[in-house]
């Protein structure tokens, strides 16, 4: 099953791309032209069908727990902090030496594993950022995450 967010969800898709669950982002208008063999998050009833989730729910927080209750079997793709917030795409490991010059100075020293994405070339790493997001989205989801990232 693939996800695919529209715009009155936006937020909860960049929730779901942290905790490494892909999910497309779209404008959609009509239920037609809801990306075939996607299921749509959506907050508009207006694009109720078989292959859409409407979430009754304006806080994120609630609508990724109202989503792990309606798909379960989500909880299996969890993979915390392994795709691009941006574009969606699988991060890459790459070498403390590749990163050199592209990270700020302070990250690079105390820093020992990195990712990019193979898109945009953001770099990503294992921050005090990452430990808060990381806390936050397990108070939502009630669970511990196992993070690969980790030491
Ligand atoms: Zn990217």
């Amino acid at each position: 099953m693939r996800l695919c967010g529209d715009l009155t969800v936006g937020r909860l898709v960049k929730w779901l791309r942290m905790l490494g669950i892909p999910c497309d982002l779209a404008a959609v208008k009509r239920v037609e032209a809801i990306p075939e063999g996607a299921l749509l998050l959506t907050r508009a009833t207006s694009l109720k069908s078989k292959n859409s989730l409407i979430l009754p729910y304006e806080k994120p927080a609630e609508q990724l727990r109202y989503l792990f209750r309606k798909e379960p079997t989500l909880w299996e793709k969890i993979r915390p902090f392994t795709l691009c917030l941006l574009c969606n795409a699988e991060l890459e490991e790459v070498s403390r030496e590749e990163v050199f010059g592209l990270v700020p100075d302070h990250v690079f020293k105390t820093q020992k594993r990195f990712r990019r994405c193979p898109q945009c070339n953001r770099i990503y790493w294992p921050g005090s950022h990452h430990g808060l997001m990381k806390k936050r989205l397990e108070e939502v989801l009630g669970r511990p995450l196992t993070d690969d990232q980790d030491g």
